[in-house]
């Protein structure tokens, strides 16, 4: 019995880096999948695809999550193509790294948008249909705890958000049997965060573990949180970093 049968998935940016990994392996423990893209729309269906290569069912939604309402509808239409949702992964985010002194009001409302506005959206959306033993799992960051180095003010102050977030709504859905968990990843490999550059050899100094991490690395403890053995397992944040934070 794979771990998560007849279950159905929502995960936003599953087109990429870890939200197709997670895509990818909460599929292959049975769950039928939506995932949403904004810019990579044959990236997004070859995941899809892969799924259902695989003998599982996806499907890939364009859904801007600058957009809230796109979000809003992308949940909902989970929910008309497989008839419910039992499990919500907020993985989309963004990053724009640049000295405070450059930042504009835009740069604030497109960032806090995609890494905040729209996890909350999302949750919004999924809890009129989330049942008893649902999942609202969130994809943080390591540096909500630890800025590590310069030029992260506005990435940081919107990881911290979810935080609160988590914790929050962790206390209004417990009483349905929903859990809400975070999960701070630090340095994985994806196109945000190349294990190859300057930065990379910066932070593989200061983790535990020198090496960073892979999408496969954060899929496997979304998908326990995910399961039935994340069950009592809420209204935290757990921190995959390679001792980053250590
Ligand atoms: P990538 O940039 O590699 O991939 C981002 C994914 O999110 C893509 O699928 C992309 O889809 C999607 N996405 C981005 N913007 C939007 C949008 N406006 N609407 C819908 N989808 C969008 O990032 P990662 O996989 O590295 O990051 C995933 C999450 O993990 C993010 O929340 C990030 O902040 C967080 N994180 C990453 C770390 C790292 O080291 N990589 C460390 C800590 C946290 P598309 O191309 O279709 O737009």
């Amino acid at each position: 019995m794979k771990r998560l049968e007849n279950k159905v998935a929502f995960v936003t940016g599953g087109s990429r880096g870890m939200g197709a990994a997670i895509s990818k392996r909460l599929a292959s423990e049975g769950a039928s999948v939506v995932l949403t893209y904004s810019k990579s729309p044959d990236k997004a269906e070859a995941v899809a695809s892969e799924i259902k290569n695989n003998g599982g069912r996806a499907l890939a939604i364009e859904a801007d999550s600058a957009d809230p309402q796109a979000v809003i509808n992308a949940v909902n239409q989970t929910v008309a193509e497989f008839g419910k949702v039992d499990i919500i992964v907020n993985n989309a985010g963004i990053y724009i790294g640049k000295v405070f002194e450059e930042h504009t009001l835009d740069d604030y409302e497109q960032l806090m948008g995609v890494n905040v506005r729209a996890v909350y959206a999302a949750s919004l959306a999924a809890v009129k249909y989330l049942p008893a033993g649902g999942r609202i799992i969130t994809i943080g960051s390591n540096m909500a705890d630890n800025a590590v180095s310069q030029q992260t003010t506005l990435y940081t102050m919107s990881k911290s958000a979810l935080s609160g977030f988590t914790r929050g709504l962790a206390r209004d859905l417990g009483p349905k049997g929903i859990t809400v968990n975070l999960v701070q990843p630090g340095p994985i490999n994806t196109d945000m965060n190349p294990s190859d550059t300057e930065l990379a050899d910066f932070l593989r100094g200061r983790m535990a573990l020198a090496e960073y991490g892979t999408g496969d690395d954060v899929a496997g403890l979304v998908t326990f949180l995910a399961s039935e053995e994340g069950k009592f397992i809420t209204g935290t944040a757990i921190t995959i970093d390679g001792g980053l934070n250590a």
